[in-house]
């Protein structure tokens, strides 16, 4: 697929249009001499990536299938813990794809609702599981103030083109009180580690991923805008249908855990996802 590039500065601080730090094909990632955050650029234009991402998620029934089998795992750990706060309530699932979280949340007796960009996976999430999805962007849909008890964003804050724009649009949303969840990739230290014994690779998933946020970024982030209580872990690992990369992830999953439970919390591995918690402080 062609792309329609533009040139920007850095998302977060508007200060830098950054530095080369690695080269995926035609594609480069820079980080901000300013503020440190890495980001795609140039980066495709919002109407190209509306575009690319109708045919991003897989179509065929077995894919769909594989896919959910892959956030399985994430999905359920991240029901666990949003439930040890709430039993039920009204949620959303922004990026929700084929809205397979959705339905587990539905199925124990929250009020669902889910936003995504692919017209397929909309499709399927509406026919097949029956949940109530609209078309996003999120920001352009216009949710009234203070009225979901939790958000959640399944690796979509890396795709993103204003990060602060939409975390004010989640803060907004949430009821005072209400939980923020988020899921995302950290790959730049894996990149790192790669790119110094010279093997080539694609971890960035580039031009999908416009951004990798490091755990004190995105903690710097969202207590600008004002959500607090953060608690930060590596809340699972996904399933790829690929066996070499299932076991990788079964691998570094299960150490990242071990690391983060016997450093009591401490130790968040460096180049796995994680999951964020925080709330949206209740102002008195
Ligand atoms: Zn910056």
């Amino acid at each position: 697929m062609d792309f329609e590039m533009e040139e920007i500065t850095c998302p977060l601080c508007g200060g830098s249009r950054g530095k080369l730090l690695h080269q995926e094909g035609s594609f480069q990632m820079v980080r901000c001499p300013l503020c440190q955050f890495i980001f795609l650029n140039p980066r495709p234009t919002s109407d190209s990536l509306f575009r690319f991402y109708q045919t991003y998620l897989p179509e065929e029934e077995t894919s769909v299938e594989s896919w959910e089998k892959m956030m399985k795992t994430v999905f359920r750990r991240a029901a666990n813990l949003l439930q040890s706060y709430r039993r039920d309530g009204r949620l959303l699932d922004v990026g929700t794809g084929f809205g397979f979280f959705l339905a587990e949340m539905k199925k124990r007796g929250w009020d669902v609702t889910g936003v995504e960009i692919s017209q397929k996976a909309i499709d399927y999430a509406r026919d097949v599981l029956g949940v109530t999805i609209y078309p996003g962007p999120l920001e352009k849909l216009g949710f009234p103030e203070s009225h979901f008890d939790v958000v959640t964003g399944f690796y979509v804050i890396e795709h993103i083109p204003n990060p602060v724009v939409f975390l004010k649009e989640c803060y907004r949303i949430l009821k005072p009180g209400g939980l923020l969840l988020l899921r995302y990739p950290h790959t730049t230290p894996i990149k790192n580690l790669l790119h110094f014994f010279g093997i080539k690779n694609c971890l960035y998933d580039l031009p999908a991923h416009l951004s990798d946020f490091t755990p004190k970024m995105i903690q710097r982030c969202l207590a600008g805008i004002g959500f607090g209580r953060c608690r930060h872990l590596i809340g699972g690992y996904t399933l790829p249908r690929d066996l070499g990369k299932r076991v990788t992830s079964i691998l570094s999953g299960n150490l990242s855990e071990a690391f983060y439970y016997l450093s009591l919390g401490k130790i968040l591995f460096p180049g796995v996802s994680k999951t964020i918690l925080v709330f949206k402080e209740e102002r008195i």
